[in-house]
């Protein structure tokens, strides 16, 4: 349906590539009823970078950054990430990469509603299987360090329900930079969120992206959020003829 080809929209890139998106495609479906949602797109983003994808809805946007965390597979092209193929990975390879090199923000924060804002963070750490003492006792840290850096220390004993929208996409972040990813990939965050909150939660994201040297990569509809607070925005478009 769409023609999801990315165009970049901003400077030449010094550091090597952390990500390298060659030639995409994802179809979904068979026969007359296939609906191709990204189509050959290309794009490189370097270590350290916090770049946006921006596009309307039903562009593909989702589907792209699906595949780039190993959550779909693409129908061909190339997903690399470090010296990983990601899109040359089977299913038990992907499970570990994603646990190991990803972390997600989903546009509804989908956080585990009977935990509180900190077990949620600590939730990542027990899916790693850090068992020991000593390996429970840095993810606690390392959760109350995030935790006081997206201010939400004296929100942490919260469930979801008892949290403002603005401070579950907090929330969401942190558990995202729990496992340490290399990528960060975000879809939609401020989606329900008004403007002034939306920047703010944009904000925090770029800075904690930027403070621990990790690669953010944003899908938003949100033309000021890409240009105000990306490093670079690549452009995803509808093709109605697709
Ligand atoms: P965006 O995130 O930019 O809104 P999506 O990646 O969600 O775009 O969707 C791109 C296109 O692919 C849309 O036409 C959508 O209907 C279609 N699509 C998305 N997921 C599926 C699916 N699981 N099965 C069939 N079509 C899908
Ligand atoms: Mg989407």
């Amino acid at each position: 349906m769409t023609d999801a080809t990315p165009q970049p929209a901003g400077s030449a890139t010094q550091a090597p590539p952390i990500l390298t998106v060659e030639a995409v495609t994802k179809t979904y479906g068979e026969g007359h009823t296939a609906v191709t949602a990204v189509h050959e797109a290309s794009l490189q983003v370097s270590q350290g970078e916090f770049v946006s994808l921006l596009g309307p809805s039903g562009s593909g946007k989702t589907t792209l950054i699906s595949m780039i965390g190993g959550l779909l597979t693409p129908t061909s092209g190339v997903i690399q990430v470090g010296d990983v193929a990601v899109s040359d990975l089977d299913s038990k390879a992907l499970t570990t990469f994603r646990a190991e090199r990803v972390g997600f923000v989903f546009q509804s924060a989908n956080l585990v509603p009977f935990l509180t804002a900190r077990e949620n963070l600590l939730w990542v750490a027990g899916l790693r299987r850090e068992k020991g003492r000593a390996a429970r006792k840095a993810a606690g840290q390392h959760a109350d360090q995030l935790l006081d850096e997206l201010g939400l220390s004296a929100r942490a004993g919260n469930v979801p329900e008892k949290l403002s929208g603005g401070e579950r996409q907090r929330v969401a972040i942190g558990r995202a930079l729990m496992n340490d990813p290399d990528l960060v990939l975000v879809d939609e965050p401020t989606a329900a969120l008004d403007t002034a909150m939306g920047r703010q939660v944009v904000q925090l994201l770029r800075r904690e992206i930027k403070d621990r040297g990790k690669t953010g990569i944003m899908v938003t509809h949100d033309l000021r959020e890409s240009v105000f607070l990306a490093d670079k925005v690549y452009v995803m478009s509808k093709s109605p003829g697709r």
